[in-house]
């Protein structure tokens, strides 16, 4: 494995090719200062060590975010190795700069892989420091990448260390906020280092695959594309996706290493552009080709828990061949692709059409359409605020998170965990102190909820505070089954 090496030069071309009107004279007193700093440093690569900042901020600068993300980025790593303080750089770079730098800096000492017990408080810090200024995640996520790129250069141990906390840390946090994109990057590039032996065989299974049923699946899509072009819907997009080594290697675990039991090696999805176009494909899929049964799944009408939508089936096509389609609208495969990202589009307005970039790329796009809208004093304030406005992170007390939107209560924190753990849910203690079911939850709140096995069912009047779709659902499905077990039993006394 190698990585590119960029220099300052190539990233002063770039901003200055994609950028409007560049500050490049502070860009180039951030290197400068990074420089200095890191002078005579190496990077175990053999590489001089301002190369992994100048690459970081090449990740960022590709991204098109603002420039004092890029100027913070390229010094990035100035607080920690050298005499350079970030008071320093206040006054030379003002605020905004200074403090990305030092929420940088923060969150390098505080996430760090030291085994199960540390792993809730670590994912809080990383939590609370997002959710203060999200364009943190995003040099967060840029280092981490190149570090990963980079990991060969590192002795074993260290290499065992790096991978561990990106696919324990780094990865589920991409995971929660719903980025699916980056999880799988993460993922993939720690396993290859954890597993290296189970990497490969995954490689070579994928390879073979894609080998065989690579035409086939194209023959599929051209199928698909003919079939929906003679009827109503207008606007859709077909295409396969390869599964990931990394979720390739967990699903054959749960299948005792069963590949003929995974149908989603290459799966084909479809774009279109409402819901009710969803069900009418799923419908077209069936006439044309038989479900496979008991694998139809309606994730619209009863979403994952993380929001996720989709229709999934998995259908035999002629000559036995088994293929899983996923329909969804695009507003759905946003979602699904960058997660929380994805919200800014929807807030900015104009529905663009979706291009199926990387989710970095997208959240290029994202930036560059604020860039043209807003000054920069209000594009911050969004960047700072509006991502996470309306969302809140919360923990169990094992350390997972769970997000929610504001004002969820600890109702919609149960059925968010299990709808069973919702159903049996008595009380709740939140951080340590007993509280009422209908409190709102705030950030960070640690959330402890207490069961009754015995319990019957759900309290009808939990529908008059709950705040998410999901658990107000999972209520009413079962007060329905309770009433209607009721009236069984009343009427089957009666004969
Ligand atoms: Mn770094």
């Amino acid at each position: 494995m190698s990585e590119i090496v960029r220099t300052y030069e190539e990233l002063e071309q770039l901003v200055q090719k994609t950028y409007k009107a560049p500050d490049l004279a502070t860009l180039r007193r951030a290197y400068l200062v990074a420089k200095n700093a890191h002078e005579g440093e190496k990077r175990l690569t053999g590489h001089d060590f301002i190369s992994h900042p100048v690459a970081v901020a090449y990740k960022l600068a590709e991204m098109g975010l603002h420039l004092n993300v890029i100027a913070a980025a390229l010094m990035h790593d100035v607080a920690e190795d050298s005499d350079v303080q970030i008071e320093t750089i206040r006054t030379q770079f003002g605020d905004d700069i200074a403090s990305l730098v030092e929420s940088v800096t923060k969150l390098k000492h505080s996430i760090r892989y030291r085994g199960a017990e540390r792993y809730a408080e670590n994912m809080r810090r990383m939590f609370l420091a997002m959710a203060s200024d999200v364009r943190v995640v995003f040099m967060k996520f840029a280092d981490r990448l190149h570090n990963l790129e980079t990991l060969y250069g590192q002795p074993k141990h260290k290499q065992q260390r790096i991978a561990h906390e990106s696919l324990e840390i780094f990865a589920p946090i991409a995971g929660r906020l719903g980025m699916s994109e980056i999880k799988g990057e993460l993922e993939d590039a720690s396993f290859a280092y954890l597993f290296p032996k189970e990497y490969e065989r995954m490689k070579n299974i994928m390879d073979i695959k894609v080998r065989e049923k690579g035409a086939y699946v194209s023959r599929i899509i051209d199928q698909v594309e003919k079939l929906l072009s003679h009827t109503g819907v207008e606007d859709f997009q077909v295409h396969g996706r390869v599964k990931r080594l990394y979720s390739l290697y967990k699903k054959l675990n749960r299948y005792q290493g069963d590949l003929s039991k995974i149908y989603d090696l290459i799966a084909i999805r479809i774009l279109v552009s409402d819901v009710e176009e969803c069900y009418t494909v799923l419908g077209l899929m069936h006439q044309q080709w038989r479900p496979v049964p008991g694998r139809i799944k309606d994730y619209i009408a009863q979403p994952k828990p993380n929001g996720y939508q989709s229709l999934h089936t998995t259908v035999f096509t002629e000559n036995g061949e088994i293929v899983e389609f996923q329909i969804r609208t695009e507003e759905m495969h946003e979602l699904a692709e960058y997660g929380i990202a994805a919200h800014w589009r929807y807030k900015e307005g104009s529905h663009k059409p979706v291009k199926h970039t990387h989710w970095m790329d997208e959240l290029a796009q994202i930036q560059k359409e604020l860039q043209n809208k807003k000054d920069f004093m209000e594009q911050l304030e969004i960047m700072k605020i509006d991502v996470f406005k309306d969302r809140i992170f919360v923990f169990t007390p094992q350390g997972d998170v769970i997000d929610l939107p504001e004002g969820a209560t600890p109702i919609d924190f149960a059925y968010a965990i299990h709808s069973e753990v919702g159903n049996k849910c008595t009380a709740v203690r939140v951080n340590e102190v007993m509280r009422n079911l209908d409190t709102s939850l705030t950030s960070g709140d640690i959330v402890d909820i207490l069961t009754d096995k015995n319990r019957r069912g759900p309290n009808p009047d939990w529908l008059k505070f709950v705040k998410t779709r999901h658990a107000r659902n999972k209520i009413k499905d079962a007060t329905a089954r309770s009433v209607s077990g009721w009236l069984a039993g009343v009427l089957g006394r009666k004969k």
